[in-house]
């Protein structure tokens, strides 16, 4: 599996750590000192550096999905224990999601945010059109192959990827031969993301001063309510639930919140599950999870489970309905909570995904599309912290799911 560069997984950590703080640090000092075409130029070239990292992981995002499920899935011998995790996978992945959703919803409810701000809609902004139901059954079932090497082709590509390991296995005695080449070319593309982690410090030292530069105004300023009870709820599910579920899947939260803090921040700064996947891999085998669950329940999750994305499309749907005065009844907020489930599932797991998709859960409400735009302005902080929770609840879940699946923990490693 992906090894942290060189001295080990708390050197790693700690270089981590230090660019992410270097970051908003060197972000601040910029934004408060230096001229404002100074800092607009340097917020440019920061992202680009952050970019770099993130498209050079997106090249091999399809492949890594492909060969570690495929390989998984027909690794597993018994179509039993296949199907156990599978459904175990779902209930959680859709459980928690409902759970983070209904936060959301209290969130607005209770603390109203969107009260008395009063935004002016972007002037050149065109609401873009919402996808219909038919549109998003489709959207799973991409019609080419080509299509499936796109991160937002992820979903296919997991069929795709699981029928594969299936029919390897129904083949029997020849099959595990595909099983045994798939795990090799799992390997590889395991090593190859070893090798761009490298870069990734510079990565997260780019983007937390380019988030800084370009963001940090935007803390303080209106949209500050909006920010402080997203965090707060997301937070709040990110300790409390996570902690409940990987407590009763038999491993110390503390181990579980240690291991985590990696793939957390690099969700935080790169906005984007899809990249953070490799980092939740190795965080997951520090955890002690077998592999073969991990294989399975971490590409899907990267993909499907995004608790924070449904947290903030649920209360971003009440923040704009509050914007707008507009008031919802209780049968919507339940709507919402349903429309914010389903939308945070076809929410691709790139920056901004979340609030593309916001676009969907307005419409099912009847609200203004122009709430998407209004939501843009604060995207980048907003999509921060609910990345890092989409990323980290896989790992929750995947700790329950190996003990209802009857894998034991292997010994932690941090
Ligand atoms: N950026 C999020 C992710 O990759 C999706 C979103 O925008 O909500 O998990």
């Amino acid at each position: 599996m992906t090894k942290p560069p060189r001295s080990g997984a708390y050197r790693f950590l700690a270089v981590i750590l230090a660019a992410f703080l270097l970051g908003l640090l060197a972000g601040y000092l910029v934004s408060s000192f230096a001229p404002k075409e100074t800092a607009s130029a340097t917020a440019s070239w920061l992202k680009a550096l952050g970019d770099v990292f993130v498209r050079l992981i997106r090249i091999v995002i399809p492949l890594l999905i492909l060969f570690t499920i495929a390989a998984a899935t027909s690794s597993i011998a018994s179509a039993r224990k296949l199907g156990r995790i599978l459904a175990w996978m779902l209930i959680l992945y859709i459980g928690t999601s409902i759970l983070a959703a209904t936060w959301g919803v209290l969130g607005g409810v209770f603390f109203k945010p969107g009260e008395g701000i009063g935004l002016q809609v972007p002037k050149d902004y065109k609401p873009p059109t919402p996808p219909s139901g038919v549109d998003l059954l489709l959207s799973f079932f991409q019609p080419d192959f080509s299509n499936l090497l796109t991160v937002s082709g992820s979903m296919t590509m997991i069929i795709f990827a699981i029928l594969l390991g299936v029919a390897a296995v129904l083949m029997g005695e020849p099959g595990r031969r595909v099983a045994s080449g798939l795990s090799l070319l799992s390997s590889l593309m395991v090593k190859f993301v070893s090798v761009v982690m490298y870069y990734a410090p510079v990565a997260v030292f780019s983007y937390s001063a380019w988030l800084m530069i370009s963001y940090g105004p935007a803390m303080l300023g209106a949209y500050a309510r909006f920010l402080g009870v997203q965090y707060g709820f997301t937070l709040m599910h990110f300790f409390i639930v996570y902690s409940i579920i990987v407590y009763v899947g038999g491993l110390n939260p503390l181990k579980y919140f240690k291991a985590q803090l990696t793939p957390f921040l690099v969700a935080f700064t790169t906005r984007s599950s899809a990249v953070t996947l490799p980092f939740n891999m190795e965080a997951a085998r520090k955890m002690g999870i077998p592999d073969e669950v991990f294989e399975i329940t971490l590409p899907v999750g990267a993909t499907v489970n995004m608790d924070g994305t449904a947290l903030y499309q649920a209360l971003s749907a009440l923040f704009i309905a509050q914007l707008f005065g507009i008031s919802l009844t209780p049968g919507q907020l339940g709507m919402a909570i349903m429309a914010a489930v389903i939308g945070s599932v076809a929410t691709a797991a790139i920056p901004g995904g979340g609030t593309i998709m916001l676009a969907y859960v307005l419409s099912v409400l009847g609200l203004p599309l122009e709430g998407v735009g209004i939501m843009l302005v604060v995207d980048p902080l907003a999509d921060a912290v609910r990345t890092a929770v989409n990323a980290s609840g896989d790992n929750a879940c995947t700790v329950l799911i190996s003990r209802l699946t009857g894998y034991r923990l292997n010994p932690p490693q941090v």
